[in-house]
């Protein structure tokens, strides 16, 4: 079946996708992923969000309100995951999560190790490890030049400060502060097998900067955002699709990430994951469109809207959030 005849709003119409990815529907709401808004303290060259020091966007008072009514009133969503830009900019991110906390759910936040130096934002490894949040934090690669080349100069030393910051406070020490680390590939290629990324990350952060972690994950880059505006420059936004599409992968589809999870843009749109919000495909069919009118028996077994950027979760072992489904 051809993208010609998926949901408006995807742009591209040349690939043909499997149909069981075509038909593919959510089986639950275990996870609520809230997007404070655009802003961050970097601007890395691969970013989907788009994210910049410059953006202005953040999630309003009342939208902010209405996920954490949500929340308490779905005991079955476990799981906050907290995100952005650099979530922790948004004026309410602690309150959104202690109130999560103090519901009983696990908090996720999706730390980019940084936005530590920012003024007023020191004192976060300690905010995290009080709340007993998970953290999910962005290392493209172990090596400087490579991590550098993605997110910008000094990144990557950055990150390292940030890192040992987490381990001083008990994060990735594999007693009850789970520190994650995200790899991508820098560049148009699909990412290394994780355990293998995982070992030699966890020689070298050892044995070069004495730093610790708990679990590594790779995750594919989405064509979309400044990752597809680079594509395009650079003449390879086909011959990478071409290289998603060819390891496309149908063991992915029980696993990926939209069958459990729902968006919510900064605006309060839903969504059914982060890169549909992105690309601004709303949910499909007769859902909620918005958070202040969300219902778990529509929700939680609607249509999933795929498109042609869905390849970039099903090539090889897959791609989410939390890293390789198969
Ligand atoms: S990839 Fe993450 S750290 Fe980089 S600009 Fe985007 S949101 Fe910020
Ligand atoms: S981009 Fe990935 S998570 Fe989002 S709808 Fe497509 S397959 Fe699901």
């Amino acid at each position: 079946m051809s993208l010609a005849a998926s949901p408006a709003g995807v742009q591209r119409t040349r690939r043909s996708l499997d149909k069981a990815l075509m038909q593919l529907r959510a089986e639950r709401v275990a996870t609520l992923q809230v997007n404070l808004g655009r802003i961050c303290n970097q601007a890395c060259r691969h970013c989907h969000v788009e994210a910049s020091p410059s953006r202005t966007e953040l999630m309003a008072d009342a939208v902010v309100d209405a996920c954490l009514s949500v929340l308490e009133r779905h005991p079955q969503i476990a799981t906050l995951d907290v995100t952005a830009g650099a979530p922790e900019l948004h004026p309410r991110f602690r309150e959104i999560v202690e109130h999560a906390r103090h519901l009983g759910r696990s908090v996720l936040v999706r730390h980019n190790l940084t936005v530590q130096a920012e003024p007023g934002h020191g004192d976060l490894p300690d905010f995290f490890a009080s709340r007993k949040a998970e953290l999910v934090c962005s290392l493209p690669h172990y090596l400087a030049e490579a991590t550098d080349r993605q997110r910008g100069p000094g990144v990557f030393a950055g990150s390292i400060r940030g890192l040992r910051a987490l381990n001083a406070v008990g994060y990735g020490r594999g007693d009850g502060l789970p520190l994650t680390l995200v790899a991508n590939p820098v560049g148009a290629f699909l990412p290394p097998h994780q355990e293998d990324l995982e070992r030699d990350t966890r020689e070298h952060l050892k044995r070069q900067h004495d730093v610790t972690f708990d679990r590594l994950i790779v995750i594919t880059n989405m064509p979309i955002g400044r990752f597809a505006d680079w594509l395009e420059r650079t003449g390879q936004y086909d011959e990478y699709l071409d290289r998603l599409e060819r390891a496309y992968n149908r063991q992915t589809l029980p696993n990926l990430m939209c069958r459990t999870l729902l968006s919510v843009g900064y605006d309060g749109r839903l969504f059914d994951c982060d890169f549909n919000q992105m690309l601004d495909l709303e949910l499909a069919g007769r859902c909620p469109q918005t958070i202040e009118e969300f219902d778990m028996a529509a929700l939680a077994e609607r249509p999933i809207r795929v498109g042609e950027h869905c390849l970039g979760c099903t090539a090889g072992s897959g791609s989410s959030c939390g890293g390789a489904l198969t």
